[in-house]
């Protein structure tokens, strides 16, 4: 099984690119890439599909 996010859109701004992605489960998620460079800013990251691997979860699947 892959999870796999969909780009919504894309938005040019002053500060960086603006990029608003649908996560799997259907959340919303918004990532900011600094045009400047740097480490790019997340808003709205999914605890479900981003905490990585879980050796405890019995009720994945
Ligand atoms: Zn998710």
């Amino acid at each position: 099984m892959t999870q796999r996010n969909t780009t919504l859109s894309r938005h040019v701004t002053s500060e960086g690119i603006v990029v608003w992605t649908r996560c799997a489960c259907g959340r919303l998620r918004m990532d900011l890439l600094p045009t400047a460079g740097g480490a790019p800013l997340t808003a709205g990251p999914c605890p479900r599909c981003h905490t990585g691997p879980d050796p405890l979860s019995p009720d994945r699947g």
